[in-house]
């Protein structure tokens, strides 16, 4: 037996929750200052009933090599990738529009 989307009741194979919800996001990507001089990227505004963060964060993690968290619908990665992140996002099936890089 396949899964349901508890959204819309239709298996898992033919929902498209998740495809509608990557294209009415209003993603910020911002820069963020750590402690000790060390910079982070942040991804906020995802809908994380929507949008599976940790699968997310981690196919961003592997394609910058880099650490980081998903937790409250936000994603932050270590280190300045915010030249890269809109770009990668799109190829994840985001919508270019939706998404800001401050
Ligand atoms: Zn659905």
């Amino acid at each position: 037996m396949s899964e349901t989307c508890g959204t819309c009741g239709l298996p898992r194979e033919l929902c498209v929750c998740e495809t509608i919800a990557k294209e009415s996001q209003k993603i910020e990507v911002v820069k963020v200052k750590k402690k000790f001089g060390k910079i982070s990227t942040m991804i906020r505004g995802l809908n994380q009933n929507e949008i599976n963060l940790k699968e997310l964060a981690s196919k961003l993690k592997s394609r910058f090599a880099c650490g980081g968290t998903a937790k409250e619908g936000l994603i932050e990665l270590q280190g300045n990738h915010l030249k890269d992140v809109k770009a990668e996002l799109v190829k994840l099936g985001f919508s270019p529009d939706t998404i800001d890089v401050k």
